[in-house]
């Protein structure tokens, strides 16, 4: 166990001698133990012993200790007032955070001041701003099994975003878990084998859970329409046990837990009061991942959906770097979720084109709407905080703030043309009634405390009013004391004054002492002065006070009553949110195809083709072309009879770029962008696949080429005619030979079987060959020029197959010694010279000093030879050490082609 982790050994062999206030910290690690105890003394969080020695070095802070009449403990603290980002560290190393404060004032106790863990802070389930990226989701994911069923759940804690999906294979439940990459994932009894990626923190739950009739009961209380949410038991499970779990840790926030371990916590959480409940989660979307785009990792990665890839070293280099120009915090999210989740069905895909195509023709309206969406809070949040109980009075005025833009925002949609800016205007609810509510209550610029007054507008309420003027005529009476006494007493220089121990007095300075009138007590005696009340003073005073903490409870009480109702309207403000969201994400998509000129995707029906199509004119790549000065669009035209294009040119020619540009075009479409291209016409894509060998990373401690198969063999699998794959440099990990045959194994598998549209770059050039067998298949190439020894790249795409490939110039241009180019040079000659017709794959037969290399593609790939006879040793100790029963028909294919070669080099 982690030492961090869990009581101190040092104190647990002791616990009953220990000073009450270690004794509480013991047993608050013994409660929280699966997190670190931030443990409040005065204006610090504390850590003592393993979990003190832990935090000093992961968050860089003194490691001090703390002596009693027990012992010496290690001591490690952070302030209070900048713990935010201490958290943050903690979590990204991988460590829940349980925060103790304290929970009396240290004046209310004789004994120690009673401490109680007020949050449980997890990377998956925050709430704090500060821990949080304002435009993107955090989600919390559960997974639940069903006989061979899984189910998947998904929440945003801060906003209550939740979904849910089922799914028989794991594969696609894994792909689900990385389109929203979850930073926590809540797991049951049997998580073993749940597909949850390595970066993401596991957090074994109660079982209890995970239990059906539970789940079910959790689930019915949340939604009102639960009959439509209980359909698949896998998914049930997984929702319930994410719920019960976001309760577990943020249910009782507000109160904060005393006394409880960890089971009677999760028993609270089934016990059926609807304390814990999270108001703000409203609704379950319920969705199948067959009505999206389907993008794995892989793809998510090599089209650079979110991730930037190591070459461009830019983190803006990413899709969606380029799609957001959002205004606010909502619509950044929602811009993520339409990338993450592109459509498939055309009507929903043209339905945010025509908006994006209104809104990018109208550039005042646009720029107008730019401008009022960026006084848009984060009102997911706000409800959230707001419903949670955690929503000082300035998140109020934050939203009346965004609710006083909306009418302006509603006006600019007055008169759209389209349906989907038509609805947005119908749902755009200003929320009047809240505004008033916020605007009659709350003052304009009210404190961030809530407990100490100046909160509630005057005439808002009678009996504060009542207080507040009792308060006032006190302290009126007083300010008028002054000169009431000097004038009954003729002393000039008498003063009322107050101060926080003796409250109000009047001070006579000594030599006017013998004109201080009978009914003057004395109170202080100072050096040149003395200090006296009277008892009318007194009465007033206690007045003042008395009214003035009445009037702080009486607004606090206010207070949470105008929250109350407002987190009662919950749903509209939601509502509102999603509302403004999709309107700033519609106009950032505008914004972008403005300013960058993008044309409006032609969707073409599926109906009625067994296959894609894919028509573009004049492409460009949407990150690449951001990242450099110039950029050549290329043509693609992709169809059900030419549906497999074998490109070829020499490295850093343009093949890659294209490629992925072709697929970030399909799939910006379908995001309901427009695209990056003087024409578009297309079919939607179910599945985008991409093996892009570029990558050249070991990845999880397996070999390129493992890594390679893998995705090969996942592409094989489930690919189908609607489909788009990219297969970039197929088999480059292993032998040229093997790497070739592989590749047109494949290739002709792809072909015939799976009949999905591909994209296959390679430098080999007599896999153009290919195209001449394949009937669907056609070549494409990149053109370079050759001047003076050097090449020049046009990246410009071209029908047929390369000429030639280019390496030495390619090392040549990289900046490769001039004696090992030279020497280069020869050797292709003298291999082009032994084979006339080897065409473009010089670097392939290159011979070895001395003697010809083992390794090329025709000359002999083994030391024996045969012609028809008997088969070489080793190629029959090859074919005996075959293990038939666990080869995919395409892996024999493949080792038979290899073996095949073998005999006839
Ligand atoms: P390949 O896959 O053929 O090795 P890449 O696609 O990786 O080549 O392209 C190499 C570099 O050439 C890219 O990083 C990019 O900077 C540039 N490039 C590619 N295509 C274009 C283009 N159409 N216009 C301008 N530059 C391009």
């Amino acid at each position: 166990m982690d030492s961090a982790l869990g009581p101190p050994e040092q104190m647990a062999a002791k616990r009953d001698e220990l000073t009450p206030m270690m004794a509480q910290y013991h047993d608050l690690c013994a409660r929280y133990d699966d997190a670190i105890v931030l443990f409040q003394v005065g204006d610090f969080y504390e850590t003592f012993c393993g979990a003190a020695e832990r935090t000093a070095r992961l968050l860089e802070i003194a490691l001090t200790s703390r002596e009693d009449s027990t012992g010496e403990y290690p001591m490690a603290g952070i302030p209070i007032d900048n713990a935010e980002s201490y958290i943050e560290d903690l979590l990204e190393a991988g460590y829940r955070v349980a925060v103790a404060d304290q929970v009396e004032e240290p004046g209310e106790t004789s004994g120690v001041v009673e401490r109680a863990v007020t949050r449980v802070i997890t990377p998956g389930t925050l709430t704090e701003d500060e821990l949080l990226t304002g435009d993107d989701n955090n989600f919390v994911a559960a997974v639940a099994r069903n006989g061979d069923r899984l189910g998947l759940a998904l929440l945003d804690v801060s906003t209550g975003d939740f979904y849910a999906t089922s799914a028989t294979s794991d594969e696609s439940i894994a792909d689900e878990v990385s389109r929203f990459d979850p930073s926590e994932a809540v797991v049951g009894p049997d998580a073993a084998a749940d597909p949850i990626p390595e970066e993401c923190m596991v957090t074994p739950f109660d079982a209890r859970a995970f239990d059906r009739e539970r789940a079910t009961e959790k689930l019915t209380t949340y939604f009102r329409n639960p009959d439509a949410l209980l359909a698949d038991t896998a998914e049930i499970r997984a929702c319930g046990a994410l719920l019960a779990y976001a309760e577990y840790v943020r249910g009782g926030e507000h109160e904060g837990e005393r006394g409880e371990d960890a089971d009677e916590r999760v028993a609270a959480v089934f016990e059926g009061d609807d304390e814990q409940r999270l108001e703000y989660i409203t609704q379950l979307t319920r969705y199948d991942p067959r009505e999206y785009l389907l993008l794995d990792a892989v793809a998510l990665r090599s089209l650079e959906l979110f991730e930037p890839r190591a070459v461009h070293g830019r983190d803006d280099a990413t899709l969606v770097g380029v799609l957001d120009e959002t205004a606010s915090a909502l619509g950044g999210r929602k811009l993520r979720d339409w990338i993450r989740r592109p459509l498939l069905e055309p009507a929903r895909i043209e339905a945010r084109h025509d908006a994006v195509a209104e809104l990018t023709g109208a550039v005042q309206r646009r720029e107008r709407l730019h401008d009022r969406l960026r006084e848009v809070y984060d009102l997911e949040r706000l409800i959230g905080r707001i419903s949670r109980e955690r929503a000082n009075a300035r998140d109020l005025r934050s939203l009346r703030d965004t609710l006083a833009v909306v009418p302006d925002i509603r006006e600019q949609l007055a008169d759209a043309d389209c349906e989907r800016l038509r609805d947005l205007h119908g749902n755009l609810d200003p929320l009047a009634d809240v505004r008033e509510l916020i605007e009659d209550a709350v003052v304009e610029e009210p404190p961030i405390e809530i407990t100490e007054g100046g909160i509630i507008a005057e005439g808002y309420d009678e009996d504060l009013d009542a207080l507040r003027g009792t308060a006032r005529d006190g302290e009126q009476w007083i300010e008028d004391l002054e000169d009431r006494e000097r004038e009954r007493t003729g002393i000039d220089s008498l003063k009322v004054g107050h101060n926080s121990v003796h409250g109000y007095y009047i001070e006579v300075t000594n030599p006017n002492l013998e004109s201080v009138p009978d009914n003057y007590q004395r109170r202080q005696t100072l050096k040149n002065s003395e200090r006296f009340v009277t008892p009318a003073l007194k009465e007033r005073e206690d007045e003042i006070v008395g009214a003035r903490q009445r009037a702080d409870e009486r607004e606090y009480d206010l207070f949470c009553e105008v929250r109350r109702e407002i987190a009662a309207e919950v749903e509209r403000v939601q509502a509102l949110a999603d509302a403004l969201a999709t309107l700033d994400a519609l106009v950032s998509l505008s914004t972008v195809a403005a300013q960058y000129d993008y044309c409006r995707p032609e969707i073409l029906e599926r109906e009625g083709r067994d296959g894609l199509e894919i028509d573009v004119e004049g492409g460009r790549h949407a990150v690449v072309e951001r990242t450099q000065e110039s950029f050549v669009p290329n043509d693609a035209c992709l169809t059900t009879d030419r549906r497999l294009a074998v490109i070829t040119g020499p490295n850093m020619s343009g093949k890659s770029t294209y490629m992925r540009q072709v697929a970030q075009i399909v799939l910006l479409a379908q995001v309901g962008s427009f695209v990056p291209a003087r024409s578009a016409r297309l079919t939607p894509v179910d599945r985008i696949f991409t093996r892009v060998g570029a990558s050249d990373d070991i990845a999880g401690g397996r070999s390129t080429f493992m890594v390679e198969m893998d995705e090969l063999a996942t592409i094989l699998r489930e690919a189908d005619e609607h489909s788009l794959v990219l297969l970039d440099e197929v088999g480059r990990g292993t032998s040229t030979a093997d790497g070739m045959a592989i590749a047109r194994a494949i290739t002709e598998h792809i072909h015939d079987e799976v009949g999905a549209t591909t994209l296959f770059a390679t430098h080999h050039h007599p896999l153009t060959e290919l195209a001449d067998d394949l009937a669907a298949a056609f070549t494409l190439h990149f053109e370079v020029d050759e001047a003076d020894g050097d090449v020049v790249f046009h990246h410009e795409i071209a029908p047929g197959a390369a000429s030639g490939s280019y390496g030495v110039e390619v090392a040549t241009a990289a900046g490769v010694p001039e004696p090992v180019v030279d020497r280069a040079r020869e050797l292709v000659a003298d291999a082009t010279e032994d084979e006339p017709e080897a065409g473009g794959e010089a670097e392939t037969r290159v011979r070895a000093r001395g003697e010809m290399a083992d390794e090329t593609d025709s000359g002999p790939a083994s030391p024996a030879t045969a012609d028809g006879g008997d088969v070489p040793a080793d190629v029959a100790a090859e074919l005996r050490a075959l293990d038939l029963a666990h080869l995919t028909p395409v892996e024999a294919l493949t080792e038979l082609d290899r073996l095949k070669r073998l005999l006839e080099a």
